[in-house]
C-alpha cells in the first residue's frame, strides 16, 4: 500500500474553530495511525477575506493542540504557476474552454430557466466554439471545465458509502475567472495532486464540490484519492453550530483553562466512539481511531461534557504536565511559582478538585501570596467568638513541632480540637480561612505542610490580629 499522506486545507478566514479543529484531527488521527504524512495547506485565495491575524491563529491553535504536520505550510497564493500550468494542460486537450458570455447574458440565462421551473445551469453556449462568438461577449473570458453531458459519478466516501451525482446535474464549472484566478474546485485538485495526497477528509459541506473535483483529476490523467466526508456539528438547539453556541476559536479554550488533550477527546468523540468509553489519550486515539467508524449523521455540542472530559484529564495527567499549562495562569495573576512551593506539589493537592485550570490557578494563588482580604461569607461562618484562642494556641504548637510534614500538621489539629472540646473542623476551618482566605482548599495539613511553617505561622497570627480586632 502507498504511504498515506493527508491534509489540513483551511481557509484563512476565521479562526480555529471546533468543527475545523475536529477535521484537522480526524486527518492527524488517520495519517499518524498509518504512519503517513500529514499537510497543512493555507487556502488563501480569498485575498479579500484571508488575513495573516487568522493564519497566525490557525497556525497557533494547531501548535496548542499538538496537530504538528510534516509537510507546509504552504500557501494557495505562493502556487498560482501551477495552477496557471494545470489549466493550459486541460485547454489544450479540449477538456476545458474559454467562455465569453457576459454577466448579463448568463443572468437573463438564469432568469428564464428559473420562469421555465428550471435547474439554473450553464447552456453550454461556449462549449463548442473556436473563437468569441459575435455578441455578448465579455472583456475578459472565464475559462470551463468540460463536463461530460451523460452518465454519472460516484463518490465512494469512507464515511457516506456510495454516494453517486449525475454529470447532467453538473454544470460546466468555471475553473478560472476572467482576471486568471482559478478557482476552489480547480485549485484544491491540484493541490492535492501535486502533493500527493492519498486521504481527503473534510467537511460534508464539500460533498457536493468532489465529482466535480473528481471529473477534473480524470481529465488530468491522475486517479482521484479516498474521499471521507465529516457531518456537520450542531448546537443543542439544532442549528449549525456558530459562534452562539460558543463554538469559538480554540484559543478561547485555552484561554479557559481547558487541557488540549481534553479538548481533542471531546472533538474525537463528535462522531466518533469506541464502545462506551469516553476518556481518551492521545496515543490511545492514534491507536484506536478509524476513519471508516466516523458517523455518518451530526453531532452535537455540549460544553458540559467537555468541561467533564477536562476534568477527568486533569485528574489523570502527571503533575508535571499540568504545571507546565499552569504556570502561564499563575503568571498573568501575578505570581511568580518559583516564588514558594513547588508548583507540581501545589498541582497534586489540587487536581481532584478543579474542573478548570483557570480554576485551578484562582484557587492556588494563596499558595504563593497571603490572601488580602477575608471572603466576607467564610470569615463570618469561621471567626467566631473564642477561634482567636484556638488559632493561638495552634500557631505555637506548630511552631513547635519537631518535624514539619502533614502528619504532625494533622496531629496538631486533633490536639486542638481535643484541648477546646470541639469538632476537629472548628479547627481546621478557621486554620484553612486563615491561611487560604476563604472556605475552600485542599486538606489543611497538606495545605500548610506546602506553605511551610514559617508562612503558616505568620498567616495564623496575622488571622488571630484580625479576629480579636473585628470579632472579639
Ligand atoms: N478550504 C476549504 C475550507 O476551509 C477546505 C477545502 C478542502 O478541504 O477540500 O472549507
Amino acid at each position: 500500500m502507498t504511504m498515506i499522506r493527508t491534509r489540513f486545507a483551511p481557509s484563512p478566514t476565521g479562526y480555529l474553530h471546533i468543527g475545523g479543529a475536529r477535521t484537522a484531527l480526524y486527518s492527524w488521527l488517520h495519517t499518524r495511525r498509518h504512519g503517513g504524512r500529514f499537510v497543512l495547506r493555507i487556502e488563501d485565495t480569498d485575498r479579500e477575506r484571508s488575513t495573516p491575524e487568522a493564519v497566525n491563529a490557525i497556525l497557533e491553535g494547531m501548535a496548542w493542540l499538538g496537530l504538528d504536520y510534516d509537510e507546509g505550510p504552504f500557501y494557495q497564493t505562493e502556487r498560482y504557476d501551477r495552477y496557471r500550468e494545470h489549466l493550459q494542460t486541460l485547454l489544450d486537450s479540449g477538456q476545458a474552454y474559454y467562455c465569453y458570455c457576459t454577466k448579463d447574458r448568463l443572468e437573463r440565462l438564469r432568469t428564464e430557466q428559473q420562469a421555465r421551473k428550471e435547474k439554473p445551469r450553464y447552456d453550454g453556449r461556449c462549449r463548442d466554439l473556436d473563437g468569441p462568438p459575435s455578441e455578448d461577449v465579455a472583456d475578459e473570458p472565464v475559462i470551463r471545465f468540460r463536463t461530460p453531458l451523460e452518465g454519472h459519478v460516484v463518490v465512494e466516501d469512507a464515511i457516506r458509502g456510495k454516494v453517486q451525482f449525475l454529470n447532467s446535474e453538473l454544470d460546466d464549472l468555471v475553473i478560472a475567472r476572467g482576471d486568471g484566478s482559478p478557482t476552489y474546485n480547480f485549485t484544491v485538485v491540484v493541490d492535492d495532486l501535486e502533493m500527493g495526497v492519498t486521504d481527503v477528509i473534510r467537511g460534508d459541506d464539500h460533498l457536493n464540490n468532489t465529482p466535480r473535483q473528481i471529473h477534473l483529476y480524470q481529465a488530468l490523467g491522475v486517479e482521484p484519492p479516498r474521499f471521507a466526508h465529516v457531518p456537520m456539528i450542531l448546537g443543542e438547539d439544532g442549528k449549525r453550530l456558530s459562534k452562539r453556541h460558543g463554538s469559538v476559536s480554540v484559543l478561547q479554550y485555552r484561554d479557559e483553562g481547558y487541557l488540549p488533550e481534553a479538548l481533542l477527546n471531546y472533538l474525537v468523540r463528535l462522531g466518533w466512539s469506541h464502545g462506551d468509553q469516553e476518556v481518551f489519550g492521545v496515543e490511545e486515539l492514534i491507536q484506536l481511531f478509524d476513519i471508516n467508524d466516523v458517523n455518518h449523521s451530526a453531532s452535537t455540542f455540549n460544553p458540559s461534557k467537555l468541561q467533564w472530559l477536562n476534568q477527568q484529564h486533569i485528574m489523570r495527567a502527571a503533575p508535571n504536565h499540568i504545571a507546565r499549562h499552569l504556570g502561564p495562569f499563575l503568571a498573568e495573576r501575578g505570581v511568580d511559582p518559583a516564588e514558594g512551593p513547588s508548583l507540581e506539589a501545589v498541582v497534586r493537592t489540587q487536581q481532584e478538585r478543579a474542573k478548570t485550570l483557570v480554576e485551578m490557578a484562582d484557587n492556588s494563588l494563596f499558595f504563593y501570596r497571603r490572601p488580602e482580604a477575608y471572603e466576607e461569607k467564610a470569615a463570618r461562618k469561621n471567626f467566631k467568638e473564642g477561634t482567636a484562642e484556638i488559632l493561638e494556641h495552634c500557631q505555637h504548637l506548630f511552631a513547635g513541632l519537631p518535624s514539619w510534614d502533614a502528619e504532625s500538621i494533622h496531629g496538631v489539629v486533633t490536639e486542638a480540637a481535643e484541648a477546646f472540646d470541639v469538632k476537629m473542623g472548628k479547627v481546621a476551618q478557621p486554620i484553612r480561612v486563615a491561611v487560604s482566605g476563604g472556605a475552600v482548599s485542599p486538606p489543611i495539613d497538606a495545605t500548610l505542610e506546602l506553605l511551610g511553617r514559617e508562612e503558616s505561622v505568620a498567616r495564623l497570627s496575622a488571622a488571630v490580629e484580625w479576629v480579636r480586632e473585628n470579632v472579639g
